[in-house]
């Protein structure tokens, strides 16, 4: 592989959803991407098979306990294995790395995703979570460095390809759509007994645990209005919702001369994630077409804020602003985490969430230092009102 003339990648959460379907990119189009560095939280078997088959230079495991299996493991290849958050945070400014694809879950992106903004990396964003928690600070280093910020979510991909040639001034609303989840015609009564297996047969996309469930109470979409409004700066209150579960239409923009663009396709994460590592270019592909002749209608609905309040709770932290949208994520995590464990029920989370936005010092012009003891603080009143709750 020729590692000048190709596109060098480094992927966050290689292992995961996003990071695997990243690297079905790269096979398909390895004149294009190579891969200079893959990194994962803890999955060190799926880790040690992605170096065997691409080759990285450097590979990078999170969780610092695992540091001398993996090391152990790659003896026989010339490839440099890091560990820790450290060497997260610092493999991402590497000068041959041309594309950071950030895919880990949660909080965890913030930092490396922030190192990589300051070196100049152009960045493959799927890690909505950094936008939510800190999206004033990433869009401020975004612009301060020249970095370019590519959406990876199908939505914001979506209204990205609507917005090529347009002139963002000219932006009236964003109609974000949502597939609705596996609870979307459940009653308040049927969604109190929910179990986490009931919310992982998500009908449409093929996602990771996490955002699966975040999918199926709507804070996922939540935390979308806040990753478009950082993206595109356009105000939540012109961010429309609206479920439409075929999941064909992935979003669209209504300019101001009342025209809707919107980009439409088969539900497939691959091809999102291909444009924003091709962007401006398009590249062919064998992904499944949307045909809309079998599918003979699309269909829209108003969300229903009273059985999924978290859309709600979302759109009232982006009107506190501060670190109110940091410590809805925290709490999320906190909640999310104790739904699969069997440690919270579903409607649960939302009242825990919505009291730990209450309970948690409000600070309205946060810096970096701040965020991070924002989210220490407000998992921990999340934590503790689990306990009380159970
Ligand atoms: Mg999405």
């Amino acid at each position: 592989m020729n590692r000048k003339l190709s596109k060098q990648l480094c992927i966050l959460g290689s292992t995961g959803s996003i990071g695997t379907q990243t690297l079905d990119v790269v096979r398909a189009y390895p004149d294009r991407y190579g891969v200079y560095a893959i990194c994962a939280h803890r999955s060190i078997d799926k880790l040690i098979e992605q170096a065997r088959e691409f080759h990285p230079e450097v590979v990078c495991i999170a969780d610092e306990s695992l540091y001398e299996p993996l090391k152990a493991a790659l003896s026989d290849l010339e490839i440099k294995v890091w560990a820790g958050d450290e060497a997260i945070a610092e493999v991402v400014t590497m000068p041959s790395v041309d594309i950071v694809v950030a895919s880990m879950v949660g909080y965890a992106g913030l930092r490396p995703t922030i190192e990589a903004i300051k070196a100049g990396k152009t960045i493959a964003l799927a890690n909505k979570e950094t936008l939510v928690v800190a999206g004033e600070i990433i869009c401020d280093l975004a612009l301060k460095h020249h970095t370019p910020i590519l959406p990876v979510d199908s939505e914001h991909s979506a209204i990205f390809q609507s917005l090529v040639g347009e002139d963002r001034s000219e932006i009236e609303k964003i109609l974000l759509t949502a597939s609705g989840g596996p609870f979307r015609t459940f009653s308040l009564e049927q969604m109190r007994s929910v179990t986490a297996a009931d919310a992982l047969k998500h009908p449409n996309w093929d996602m990771g645990a996490k955002i699966t469930i975040d999918s199926a109470s709507m804070m996922n979409k939540g935390f979308e209005v806040i990753e478009a409004k950082w993206l595109f700066g356009v105000p939540v209150e012109k961010i429309q919702v609206l479920v439409h579960p075929q999941s064909i239409v992935h979003s669209a923009v209504q300019f101001t001369d009342g025209a809707i663009k919107a980009q439409l396709g088969a539900p497939d994460m691959r091809l999102p994630i291909q444009y924003a590592l091709s962007f401006p270019e398009r590249l062919a592909s064998d992904f499944p077409r949307a045909d809309l002749l079998q599918l003979g209608s699309l269909t829209f609905e108003e969300p229903d804020m009273n059985r999924f309040p978290n859309l709600g709770l979302a759109y009232e932290a982006m009107r506190r602003g501060g670190n109110v949208p940091c410590i809805l994520n925290a709490a999320n995590e906190v909640v999310n985490l104790a739904f699969r464990q069997n440690r919270c029920g579903f409607l649960q989370m939302s009242d825990i969430i919505a009291q730990t936005m209450e309970q948690t010092t409000f600070i309205a012009k946060p810096s970096y230092e701040d965020y991070v003891a924002t989210d220490a603080a407000a998992r921990q009143i999340a934590e503790e009102l689990l306990t009380i709750h159970h």
